[in-house]
């Protein structure tokens, strides 16, 4: 992989057109009429994050923003834990949280810890990112098509059709988008579609020293995590479970998820995330009634009052 990934790096890196004020003007006209070829579909990839060995150490993080050349977010303390960098952002787009958690405050509400269990005092690690959800509220919302589902089932936002119009971010419920402050579009994890077109694994997963971010086809990466999962609860851990791994009542799959070993909102996640668009077709039903309503009570009123 190392070998390849200088190979890449000495392919001459643009596409600009031949450099002249003409053929630049020639090339802005033309382009938004060219129809490429769609890239074929390829097989499902994502990620499954094992939050009990993340060290905390920020490589993700770290590597995440050299690839994808994002500032840093400064070095001021939250005050809240460890942690310099409190979020997910337009220049963020992995985050590990660090969550201290004393006796006093730990879960002994967690859906699967014994009533005999004692919590301890303990810090939990944990990853974060897009959870590149399989039907995604953000690509339902994007009234641009900017948000699309590319060729291998990740939910790629192409920044330069974005309006900025933030529907995106109110649907996600999980926060994980922001709207830059510098050129006014969304951004988020690209999941390096960048870098899996060139057959390379993305930034984040290959620095992990304790390899708890995994990435591969996601069918692969279900069957690990639930194996890993019966391990634990082996060892001594009943409390280990899947986030996200399948699809709920109100939330489908996602194609980056979790280990977790506590209740998902001691992570910052949803317990139960819900769909936005699963409320929208009773209120476009609402709506349109509403309007032809509307529209019939005008119409009497016209007629009535006709002499
Ligand atoms: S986590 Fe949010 S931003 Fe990511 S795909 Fe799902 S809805 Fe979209
Ligand atoms: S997949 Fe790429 S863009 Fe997404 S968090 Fe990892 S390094 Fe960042
Ligand atoms: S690189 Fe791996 S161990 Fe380090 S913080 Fe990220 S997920 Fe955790």
């Amino acid at each position: 992989m190392e070998s390849r990934e200088k190979e890449l790096s000495a392919l001459p890196q643009s596409n600009d057109p031949p450099p002249g004020r003409l053929s630049e003007l020639l090339g802005r006209l033309i382009y938004p009429f060219l129809h490429g070829e769609s890239p074929k579909p390829q097989q499902a990839t994502g990620f499954y994050t094992d939050t009990t060995v993340c060290i905390g150490c920020k490589a993700c993080e770290v590597a995440c923003k050299q690839w994808n050349q994002l500032p840093s977010d400064g070095f001021n303390w939250s005050g809240n834990s460890y942690d310099n960098t409190n979020d997910l952002s337009a220049t963020t787009w992995r985050h590990v949280k660090f969550i201290e958690q004393f006796s006093h405050e730990s879960s002994s509400a967690s859906p699967n810890m014994g009533a005999n269990e004692s919590p301890l005092n303990r810090w939990l690690m944990m990853s974060d990112n897009c959870k590149h959800c399989v039907a995604s509220p953000c690509h339902q919302a994007c009234p641009t098509g900017a948000i699309v589902q590319n060729e291998f089932e990740n939910i790629y936002i192409q920044a330069d059709i974005c309006n900025g119009c933030s529907c995106c971010i109110a649907a996600c419920p999980f926060g994980v988008i922001t709207r830059s402050e510098e050129g006014g579009h969304s951004h988020k994890c690209t999941l390096c579609y960048d870098r899996q077109r060139d057959g390379l694994e993305p930034a984040c997963s290959k620095v992990c020293p304790t390899q708890s971010i995994h990435f591969g086809p996601v069918e692969e990466l279900r069957e690990q995590a639930r194996k890993r999962v019966e391990q634990l609860h082996e060892r001594g851990v009943p409390q280990a479970y899947l986030y996200g791994d399948v699809p709920s009542e109100t939330y489908s799959e996602m194609h980056s998820f979790y280990l977790l070993v506590d209740r998902p909102s001691v992570y910052g996640l949803p317990d139960a995330p819900f769909n936005p668009w699963l409320h929208m077709m009773g209120d476009y039903t609402r709506s349109i009634a509403g309007g032809l309503a509307a529209i019939a009570a005008l119409l009497v009123v016209v007629f009535l009052l006709k002499p």
